[in-house]
C-alpha cells in the first residue's frame, strides 16, 4: 500500500542529464606545486615582462602586474603532451585570456570525443 502511493508520488519527468562528457574531478595538481614548475612560472612571465602575451587583430593585450594577476600558462596543454617544465612552451596571460584560452580547449576536447 505504502509502496504504491510512494511509487505514485514520483516526479512525472526524469532528471536528463544532456552532458555527453562528464568533467574529470578538479584534483590538485602535484607538479604545480613543486619548486622546479615555480622557476618556470617565473620565467615565463620574466620573459612576457610581467604582461599578458594574447594577441588579438595583432594588438597585444595591455593587462600587466602588478594591476592583474597572471598566469603561466602551457601553450601545449600537458595532457596534450606539452612539456611541462620547457620555457618555449609557456605564456604570460591575464585571468580573462588563460580562462578564454582553457575554455576553447575544453570546447575542442570535447568536440573530439563526440
Ligand atoms: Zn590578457
Amino acid at each position: 500500500m505504502i509502496q504504491t502511493m510512494l511509487r505514485n508520488i514520483r516526479p512525472r519527468l526524469p532528471v536528463l542529464d544532456l552532458r555527453t562528457a562528464q568533467p574529470a574531478p578538479k584534483t590538485a595538481d602535484r607538479e604545480l606545486l613543486t619548486g622546479v614548475h615555480r622557476a618556470w612560472r617565473e620565467a615565463v612571465l620574466q620573459r612576457a615582462g610581467h604582461r599578458c602575451e594574447w594577441m588579438e587583430h595583432g594588438v597585444r593585450c595591455e593587462r600587466s602586474e602588478p594591476a592583474y594577476r597572471l598566469f603561466a600558462d602551457h601553450v601545449v596543454e600537458r595532457r596534450d603532451g606539452g612539456s611541462a617544465l620547457d620555457v618555449s612552451n609557456g605564456q604570460c596571460l591575464c585571468a580573462v585570456h588563460h580562462g578564454l584560452k582553457t575554455f576553447r580547449e575544453r570546447s575542442r576536447r570535447m568536440a573530439r570525443l563526440t
